[in-house]
């Protein structure tokens, strides 16, 4: 499988980076993880094809993971989209992305797709099945309000990928990145404690129980993207494929 960081900035376009989507593919799977605000000219850019995409995972209903699917949808809808598409995410999902949907574009919630929309609420703890992805969301801890929040561990042919999305560090965090073959996590400060986000030293404490056989680091603020050169981690940069 591949994961294409189509997007991996965080929500202040800190270093002209786009909002967070990573496309992964493989021979039986493709899927996006989160879709924020500017992920449809992002996917367009990276001559990503839209219509092959199956299933979007989504982790929060923040602007910059979630705010691009009025876009992707008035896009299919334009491009005359028939493969059907599933949309899976937390608690409220469906009435959230009506929402978003109306207030952007008038009336687009409402007008018949030509294609199959399914909008999926996930319950954390289980694994839930779409074909050949396996998804188990985790509770994670981002606000008091706007949530739920949540983090994916994902299988699907044969590898782990686990993703914390945003939230402050959780114990959740180490079931969900348990010896996954890519983790990749936020690391939005480097040192600095941002409530309702991850510091890197607050992530490194906690690597040895976590044992991830591969670490990217994500939703960098300026505060990590003026350090990039010195780290000894991983880093995610839009555009970057990577082998899983
Ligand atoms: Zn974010
Ligand atoms: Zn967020």
């Amino acid at each position: 499988m591949q994961l294409r960081f189509v997007g991996c900035g965080d929500a202040f376009g800190s270093g002209g980076r786009a909002n967070t989507c990573f496309h992964v593919t493989g021979e039986r799977v493709n899927f996006l993880i989160d879709c924020g605000a500017s992920s449809l000219p992002a996917l367009k850019r990276q001559g990503v094809i839209r219509d092959d995409i199956d299933l979007i995972l989504i982790t929060h209903f923040h602007g910059d993971h979630f705010g691009g699917l009025p876009f992707l949808l008035l896009d299919a809808q334009f491009t005359r989209r028939t493969r059907p598409l599933v949309i899976a995410g937390p608690d409220c999902i469906e009435t959230r992305l009506a929402q978003v949907r109306e207030a952007l574009f008038e009336n687009s919630s409402k007008t018949p797709q030509r294609f199959d929309l399914r909008v999926v609420a996930l319950t954390q703890g289980m694994t839930h099945s779409f074909g050949a992805v396996n998804v188990t969301p985790f509770p994670v801890v981002h606000g008091e309000s706007g949530g739920p929040f949540l983090g994916y561990r994902i299988e699907a042919e044969g590898r782990v990928i686990a993703y914390t999305a945003d939230t402050e560090w959780t114990e959740t965090l180490i079931p969900l990145g348990r010896d996954a073959d890519l983790f990749i996590a936020e690391a939005s400060t480097y040192d600095r404690p941002v409530k309702n986000h991850l510091s890197l030293t607050t992530l490194e404490m906690h690597l040895a129980e976590i044992k991830p056989k591969r670490l990217i680091l994500t939703h960098m603020s300026d505060d990590m993207l003026e350090r990039l050169d010195t780290l000894d981690y991983e880093t995610a940069s839009d555009g970057l494929v990577v082998d899983i």
